[in-house]
């Protein structure tokens, strides 16, 4: 028979009288330690709707879905709890730092509807001027915008969007023809491309 090692038995006798390591959750609350993982929130306000977030996501949990109905366009942005393992590559790929960040919550187990493992953001989308489809994020160009500064206006869809969003209005009437002309529109890029190549 082996006999155990003064250290081994050094190591039972004060954990004997040590503090417990480990919680009374849950019948205690629990609060974990600063740079815990816990399940990801969208913030609406900060994010832009770029989904670059929905690129990086492993697991899929992240998803969005572009909705036009009623001459309004939408993309919808759903994050599944259920799915998601909290490895914070959303929050550190986020294009606006905030749109997406981690909480410390873990405690999300449920028997209820996975429904409830559900949160579902909504960004409003703008359409191209050519071809009528909703290409990108209204905050996103704004954003676009604020981080080029002065080196915006080349770009003429940034800039035909700039001046809308000022005057309230569309400076340029919608052409839905494609040709050198039309550049002064929102356009998608299909539609920039083809302006820029058409004679
Ligand atoms: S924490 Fe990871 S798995 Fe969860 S939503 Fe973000 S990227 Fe996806
Ligand atoms: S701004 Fe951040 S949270 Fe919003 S879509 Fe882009 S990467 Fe995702």
């Amino acid at each position: 028979m082996k006999y155990p090692k003064l250290r081994e038995i050094k190591g039972a006798i004060t954990s004997l009288f040590s503090k417990a390591y480990t919680t009374k959750f849950p019948k205690k609350p629990c609060i974990p330690f600063r740079a815990f993982r816990g399940r990801p929130y969208y913030y609406e306000d900060k994010c832009i709707g770029c989904t670059a977030c929905v690129n990086v996501c492993p697991t899929k949990a992240l998803n969005f879905k572009d909705v036009a109905e009623n001459g309004r366009a939408k993309r919808v942005f759903t994050v599944n709890w259920d799915v998601c393992i909290a490895c914070g590559q959303c929050q550190l790929n986020c294009v606006s730092v905030e749109g997406i960040m981690l909480s410390n919550e873990f405690d999300i187990a449920t028997t209820e509807n996975r429904k409830s493992l559900i949160q579902t953001i909504e960004k409003e989308m703008i359409f191209c001027e050519c071809c009528n489809r909703a290409f990108a994020c209204k905050d996103h160009l704004d954003w676009t915008i604020k981080k080029l500064g002065a080196l915006y206006p080349p770009n003429t869809t940034l800039l035909t969007f700039a001046q809308s969003m000022l005057f309230g209005k569309k400076c340029y009437a919608a052409d839905k023809l494609l040709k050198r002309a039309s550049r002064f529109s929102i356009l998608c890029p299909d539609c920039r491309r083809e302006t820029v190549f058409s004679s």
